[in-house]
């Protein structure tokens, strides 16, 4: 089971860059959760483990040494940029990155970008605190300017919100090379249209429906315990009448 350790930015006391209405720990948060929920839901042999999973205040030391502890296979930590610029995405590693973290942040970067489009403000180094104190491969990403009219505007969008998550998911799916959860269950409930009966069950239903035991509508849908005992009840009846 791979560990994936998800840190949200700030928090809390701390709402990170502000401006336009936004709050940096708002985004961080709401993208943070999203990763975990749609990567656990779709790929095998994963957990995501989160430094906050709500609007609460962390020091930076607790975030690494909590991802520490619990033996993480890898660490990102989700940022919003603010502080002049034209706006857009880069990530960054520690300037003595092991070449795990660069490979990391190079598969994570393209696959951000490919989703999320815009200006790409390059893979960059910086002796910050959670690329540096974490054990494990890590990567810190500034996805887009809260201070920004452009990308304060593209942040409100839940498409844009969507895109980050996507690229994030799709970047450390390829990373550690995890496989998608088998589909066949999930498409058969997608696609299947209640309303028909499937090919193999017509003539039942044809007859069951002639016969007046079911009424005829959404022969796909689950039944209750009542709805069966009806369908008990008009099958004595009908025995009793034949008999
Ligand atoms: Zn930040």
């Amino acid at each position: 089971m791979f560990k994936v350790w998800i840190d949200a930015g700030h928090g809390g006391k701390d709402p990170g860059a502000v401006a336009y209405g936004l709050q940096e720990k708002d985004v961080a948060l709401k993208v943070s959760l999203g990763i975990k929920e749609r990567m656990e839901a779709a790929y095998e042999n994963v957990q995501v483990l989160l430094s906050r999973s709500t609007d609460v205040f962390l020091e930076l030391r607790e975030r690494t040494s909590k991802a520490n502890a619990a033996g993480a296979d890898l660490l990102v930590s989700i940022h919003c940029n603010a502080g002049g610029g034209k706006g857009g995405f880069e990530s960054f590693r520690y300037t003595s990155a092991s070449q795990n973290s660069i490979k990391l942040q190079d598969v994570l970067h393209k696959a951000v970008m490919a989703k999320l489009g815009g200006t790409d403000r390059g893979q960059k180094a910086q002796n910050l605190h959670m690329v540096r104190e974490s054990k494990m491969p890590a990567v810190l990403t500034e996805n887009l300017f809260v201070d920004v009219a452009a990308d304060a505007d593209r942040l409100k969008q839940a498409s844009v919100i969507d895109a980050i998550i996507e690229g994030h998911v799709q970047g450390i799916v390829a990373y550690l090379g995890l496989k998608s959860k088998a589909k066949e269950v999930k498409t058969m409930t997608q696609e299947r249209d209640i309303n028909v009966p499937s090919m193999w069950a017509e003539t039942t239903w044809k007859e069951v429906t002639e016969k007046g035991f079911f009424d005829g509508t959404r022969p796909g849908a689950l039944v209750t315990r009542e709805e069966l005992g009806a369908v008990v009840s008009r099958l004595l009846k009908y025995v009793d009448q034949i008999g």
